[in-house]
């Protein structure tokens, strides 16, 4: 029996594609689950794969499934239902399961809308589809009713069983990283919130359950392993059990992880000693849920948050040299400009140094979902319409687009104009042993203004003079490479070329074998007309196309022909693929 598991592309095209690229983590633990069950499962990410009729059929003609399970968002859902309904006319006989947090609480809605469905999956997913496909394998089509979790059609009505029980213990189920090579990993399951916007309470239940800290680490590994050395962790909490936190980092610097992570937390799970421990195992960047500076647009979302919280995760997180990033969400209900200055005014006082902004939607499987079909006594079929989701402000006649984009303008060009400040009143902890990660953490951010995601933002002046600001300060912590090479190139693109060879050769001095900074120093040298000079940094790199290159050239400088064409003919081979 040939499984497939279908991550779908989304409706609308996405002008930042990583965080829709990143496939959902559950989906690896189902499909390790029927590995080791020695099931032939193969895993298809969609998202960059044809979306035409033609296409999808000719990708699922090669693979020929009996069955495809689809991991479902809210955003891909139209894409799922694409891939569907060409599987069924390929094969009428192949079984189509749903399963993810969308057709969870809208089961009913898929099942009696688009009759390729066979099967939805509600809530965790790895036992359930198991038993489904073991069913499947049988023939036993009349047993699909026993299992739990699951909803599906009963004389052509849409029924669903009773709840599937939580897995108890995480650690029992195989690891996928066994299998998968992947870089998002998650090591709980549920979250202690309980807020009117998020669908994760209901659907992972607000008890948290964990891996223990040896499953998590053992999964980096074998990433790691295989190359893999920048995680994505996503956790609606990661902090939520600091204890287990402080383990996993210790093993992580135990094993010689040399990785490093991004974390998401909460404002009021995070301590000094959680995030010393974060810094030392490698977390660059932790995300907290800031969402507003009022209070009352607070409680309306049920965030149960203060103020006072929120200033303190930022302030510990930062002082640690770890990269605080806040979700600010506006168009809430009760939402105007007052409310927005609040946010605001937080947001000068908190310093974050990355923000998303997001528009309130409304999901299924919220309280404020709910509250709008309620409401404007609506259904479950409003989900006909080919829309991926629904802006809260749609529903509210207090709101408007003129308004939305006056309060999108309003917190954009506040956070622009002040990021300069909140990048020159950063304070690191003062500890020796830190040292090393300050530089690293300041050479990173000094990196997103020179020419990361705040490079070129007009509102921002001259961030390359930002940049450079940085790499300084960085170069005060600890000798970084990448602070000696960021100076000396944005000085040599300022034309200013002493300047670039004297940080160049700081750089030089302590990463003798570096070849980036070995090769921009002999691109100064060359630009100044002193070619032996560039020869002497370029020939220890004689393996590389481009430092080739550049011998080249400057051997033809000196009118030494012989020198030039021998490097041209190594160049020619190494483009060639062949060994010089
Ligand atoms: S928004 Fe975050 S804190 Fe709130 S319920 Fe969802 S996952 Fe939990």
């Amino acid at each position: 029996m040939k499984i497939l598991l279908i991550y779908p592309y989304c409706l609308e095209d996405r002008i930042h594609t990583e965080n829709v690229e990143s496939m959902p983590i559950g989906i690896y633990y189902v499909a390790a689950l029927l590995k080791k069950k020695n099931y032939d499962v193969e895993i298809i990410n969609w998202q960059k794969l044809g979306r035409t009729p033609e296409e999808i059929k000719a990708v699922l003609i090669e693979k020929s499934p009996d069955v495809i399970g689809f991991s479902i968002l809210q955003a891909n859902r139209w894409g799922g239902i694409e891939i569907a309904k060409v599987a069924k006319q390929i094969n009428p006989d192949i079984k189509i399961v749903f399963g993810g947090i969308t057709p969870t609480f809208l089961w009913k809605h898929f099942l009696t809308q688009f009759p390729e469905i066979d099967c939805i999956i509600r809530g965790e997913g790895e036992y359930t589809f198991l038993k489904l496909i073991q069913c499947y394998e049988k023939k036993e089509f009349e047993s699909i009713g026993a299992i739990r979790g699951i909803a599906f059609r009963k004389n052509n009505t849409p029924v669903k069983t009773q709840d599937a029980d939580p897995i108890r213990d995480l650690d029992e189920l195989p690891n996928p990283a066994k299998y998968y090579t992947f870089n998002h990993l998650a090591l709980t399951r549920g979250c202690p919130g309980n807020c009117t916007f998020c669908g994760s309470p209901k659907f992972w239940g607000q008890r948290v359950r964990f891996h223990s800290a040896g499953y998590f680490v053992d999964q980096l590994e074998l990433q790691y392993r295989r190359g893999i050395t920048f995680f994505l962790i996503s956790d609606d909490t990661f902090t939520f059990k600091k204890e287990r936190v402080i383990e996993i980092c210790k093993q992580i610097i135990e094993r010689g992880l040399k990785i490093i992570w991004f974390a998401i937390s909460r404002v009021n799970f995070i301590n000094e000693e959680v995030v010393y421990w974060m810094r030392k195992a490698g977390c660059l960047q932790i995300s907290f849920g800031v969402e507003s500076g009022s209070p009352k647009i607070r409680n309306i979302l049920n965030k149960k948050t203060t103020n006072e919280q929120i200033k303190n995760a930022f302030r510990i997180t930062l002082h640690y040299g770890i990269v605080p990033r806040a979700y600010i969400i506006y168009g809430s209900p009760g939402e105007t400009k007052k409310t927005i200055q609040e946010s605001i005014n937080l947001i000068n006082e908190i310093k974050p140094l990355v923000i998303i902004f997001h528009v309130l939607v409304l999901f299924p499987g919220t309280a404020l979902y709910w509250n709008f079909k309620k409401k404007f006594n609506l259904s479950d079929e409003l989900w006909l319409k080919p829309i991926e989701d629904i802006m809260y402000f749609e529903t509210d006649k207090r709101l408007s687009w003129e308004k939305i984009k006056q309060f999108k303008n309003m917190l954009h060009i506040n956070f622009f104009k002040n990021l300069p400040s909140f990048v020159d009143e950063i304070e690191l902890i003062d500890d020796p042993e830190l040292y090393p990660m300050h530089a690293d953490f300041y050479s990173r951010l000094a990196m997103s203004f020179d020419h990361g995601e705040y490079s070129g933002v007009e509102a921002l002046g001259d961030s390359k003079k930002i940049a450079e600001k940085l790499y300084r300060k960085s170069l005060e912590y600890h000798p970084v490479p990448r602070a000696y090479l960021g100076i000396g190139m944005i000085r040599q693109k300022n034309r200013d070329l002493a300047g670039s060879i004297e940080v160049l050769s700081e750089g030089v001095k302590h990463f003798p074998d570096d070849e980036l900074i070995n090769t921009c120093m002999g691109i100064s040298y060359m630009n100044l007309g002193q070619f032996n000079n560039a020869l002497s940094y370029l020939l220890k790199f004689q393996e590389s196309q481009q430092a080739l290159n550049f011998i080249a050239d400057c051997y033809k400088e000196l009118n030494d022909h012989e020198n030039e064409a021998a490097a041209r003919i190594k160049l020619s081979l190494l483009q060639q693929g062949g060994n010089i």
